[in-house]
Order: C-alpha cells, then sequence, then structure tokens
C-alpha cells in the first residue's frame, strides 16, 4: 500500500487562511481527530532552530503552531509545544520566534526539553541516544518542520527536523562520533525518526528557505502545508515541490539505498492538491559540500580542499561572539587577538557553525572540483 501524504495551497500567514488550509489539509487524512484521542497527552515539535523573527523563514511560523494547537485542543488532547534550539534557550528562542505568545494565547504548555533520557537502539548507528524526555513522555508526537535547505544534509524537512529530540550539547556530540561521514549522520537521523516515529508531520512549506539554510538562506514563498504519518514520505513531497534532485538530499539518498518505505516518489499517494500546480521554478539549493567519488580515506584526505566544501569567516560579519567557538563538535574554531580562526585540519564539515552564527558570518567556499562540478550542472 502507498503512503499517503496530504498536500494544500496556502498562500499566506493570514490566521483564518492558515485555519482554513490546515482544515482542508487534514480531510483527506481522516482529520486530526483520526490522530488525537480525548486527554491525549500531545507534544508538538516545530522547528526552533534560533531566536529569529518568522519573516526571515528559520523557525515554523507561529500561526501554523496556533492553528495545529486549536485543532488539537478541539479533538481533546492536551498540547505542550517544544524543541532543543541550536543556540539559546529554548524560552529565548520560543519568545523571540512568536511561538511562545502563541502558546500563552492558547493555553497550551511550554515543554522546555530541559531534561533527556538515554534510551536503547537497537541495531543503531548508536547503541543509544539521548532524547528529551518531553517527547518520550507524549503519547502522540506531532513533528512541524519548516522547509529549508539544508548545508550539511541538502534540506530539512520531516526527518531532519526530529534532530530537535536530541537535547542541548548531545547534538555536536553526534555530529562528532559521525565526523565528515554524511551517511552514517544521515542513517543516524533515520533511526532517530524511526524510533520517535511522530504519529503526524505537518510541514510549514507557505514560505520556505532556498540557499544557505537552514540558519542563513533566504525567504521563498512556496505556498502550501504538507502531511502525513510517515517523514520520509512527506520529505519525498516536499523534494519534488522544490525539484531538489533526491540523491542530493542525504536522509532520502540513503533511506532508498535500504528501500525504507516512502522514500521514493512512486510509493506515495497525493491527497489534494495536484503537486504540478504547487511545484516552484528555480528553488536555489544549498551550495553542494562534497564529490563523492568513494575514495578510500588514504586518498580522499590530501584532496579535502578540492574535493569538499568549507566554512569562511566573512571579517566585514564577524563580531568574534565565540558562539559558534562554544558549538564546533571537534572544537576546530578560537578567537586570538580578537579574530575567529578555524583550523581546517581538524574541521568536520559539519557546517554547524554557519548554522548557528546570529550574523551569518561564515560562508561556503567550494573546492575547485565542486566548483567545476557546479559549472558542468548549469551548462
Ligand atoms: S562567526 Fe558568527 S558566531 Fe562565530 S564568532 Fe563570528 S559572529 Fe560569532
Ligand atoms: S568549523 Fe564549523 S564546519 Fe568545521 S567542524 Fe567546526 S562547526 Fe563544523
Amino acid at each position: 500500500m502507498k503512503e499517503r501524504v496530504a498536500l494544500t495551497a496556502a498562500a499566506s500567514y493570514d490566521r483564518a487562511a492558515i485555519e482554513a488550509a490546515l482544515e482542508r489539509l487534514l480531510t483527506p487524512l481522516g482529520g486530526l481527530a483520526a490522530f488525537v484521542r480525548p486527554g491525549a497527552r500531545v507534544l508538538l515539535k516545530p522547528n526552533m532552530l534560533a531566536g529569529k523573527a518568522p519573516d526571515q523563514a528559520v523557525t515554523t511560523h507561529p500561526e501554523v503552531v496556533r492553528a495545529v494547537i486549536l485543532q488539537v485542543q478541539r479533538a481533546g488532547g492536551i498540547v505542550s509545544v517544544g524543541d532543543s534550539p541550536g543556540v539559546g534557550t529554548p524560552r529565548q528562542v520560543a519568545q523571540r520566534c512568536g511561538i511562545l505568545d502563541v502558546i500563552n494565547e492558547t493555553g497550551a504548555h511550554f515543554a522546555p526539553f530541559a531534561k533527556s533520557v538515554p534510551v536503547a537502539i537497537a541495531a543503531g548507528t548508536f547503541h543509544h541516544l539521548e532524547l528529551a524526555r518531553d517527547i518520550l513522555d507524549a503519547e502522540v508526537v506531532i513533528n512541524l518542520p519548516k522547509l529549508k535547505t539544508h548545508q550539511m544534509m541538502g534540506m530539512t524537512c520531516g526527518v531532519k527536523n526530529l534532530f530537535g529530540a536530541v537535547v542541548g550539547m548531545r547534538k555536536p556530540q553526534l555530529h562528532l562520533q559521525a565526523g565528515t561521514d554524511k551517511a552514517f549522520f544521515a542513517l543516524m537521523l533515520l533511526e532517530l525518526a524511526e524510533q520517535i516515529r511522530p504519529a503526524l508531520t505537518i510541514v510549514d512549506a507557505v514560505t520556505g528557505m532556498e540557499g544557505d539554510g537552514p540558519g542563513s538562506g533566504d525567504p521563498v514563498q512556496i505556498g502550501a502545508l504538507l502531511a502525513g504519518s510517515n517523514p520520509l514520505a512527506v520529505d519525498s513531497v516536499a523534494i519534488a515541490l522544490t525539484g531538489l534532485r533526491p540523491e542530493t538530499v542525504w536522509t532520502q539518498q540513503i533511506a532508498r539505498r535500504r528501500h525504507l518505505p516512502g522514500s521514493s516518489l512512486d510509493e506515495v499517494e497525493i491527497l489534494g492538491a495536484e503537486l504540478a500546480t504547487l511545484r516552484i521554478p528555480r528553488f536555489r539549493p544549498a551550495k553542494s559540500t562534497d564529490v563523492n567519488f568513494g575514495l578510500p580515506p588514504f586518498l580522499s584526505r590530501p584532496l579535502r580542499r578540492t574535493l569538499t566544501a568549507r566554512p569562511v569567516v566573512d571579517r566585514k560579519r564577524c563580531r568574534a561572539c565565540g558562539l559558534c567557538v562554544k558549538h564546533c563538535p571537534p572544537a576546530a574554531m578560537l578567537i586570538r587577538d580578537g579574530r575567529l580562526h578555524i583550523d581546517e585540519h581538524a574541521c568536520i564539515r559539519c557546517f554547524c557553525c554557519q548554522e548557528l552564527c546570529p550574523h551569518a558570518a561564515l560562508e561556503t567556499h567550494q573546492g575547485a572540483l565542486l566548483r567545476l562540478q557546479a559549472f558542468l550542472a548549469r551548462e
């Protein structure tokens, strides 16, 4: 049986329009009541990467969060909302991105993701992962990603959004364990999604992000909401909406190799709007960050500069605040004499620094082979 993903047009964040679009979106899936029974403890997991204003398209828009809270409450669910942001405390970030106001106005609860619990992953990439207790205690998890490009993984949407279940500084530790191996990191994300198994994933793709996502890209009008119970199938439709090549999205590439259900658009039944009516032309992907020739490490290491991209400091923008230094998984960054320095040999190209810098002061410089590859792709 095909995985079902609902799709609908949503042109703006006007409150009434979003409520109507959500109703339209969920009707073919049986409405929200098909996922939430009266009295159930429901955790909503929006993208709260950083404390940015909603129009910067870094975080799930508060009007989408509001509309979902109201629907869950109508179904009789008891709603909490939370995430573990990349930088800043959850409360500060929720305040700045407008989600805390929505929580207070609707009478939902704020879930601070303060405590984590080790969870054994059977035959997984990691023996265990430490996940937010707020997520594990919920009876129903509703995943609320924002559709954005992602410098390391290609795209962040249904699957990648669940990485927020890993609390605080545990995230850089996982990056460090995966090192430069993106396939390994993508596999961990897929295992995490399988462990959390959200009942529903609802994507805010009204305004998405293109270019240098997920923290410093450009907002782009997509005009859609998507929903489904399989986050991988939802991602398949999101990829088709943007025109990204599925093999450039690491979670999708690895899921296809493992024949996971929903990892290919052929396995998805789209309900509601026609995909062709909402596809956007010329969506700008994140810069490619590696060339995969399957070279053995003894060859790929010395050729790193040519084969991969690296973060480079924009001196005009960098304020030497040290935030990226604190979060760099292999401690490859330091501030010396008031300037930020990056040890290129220690850097694992995770691009966490670019994701977190509040001043967009880190650029991605591609190696010669990547530039050639991009040039040939344009021809
Ligand atoms: S790159 Fe950004 S986060 Fe890092 S020190 Fe400079 S301003 Fe701060
Ligand atoms: S310098 Fe940036 S890209 Fe390199 S390891 Fe540190 S956070 Fe990751």
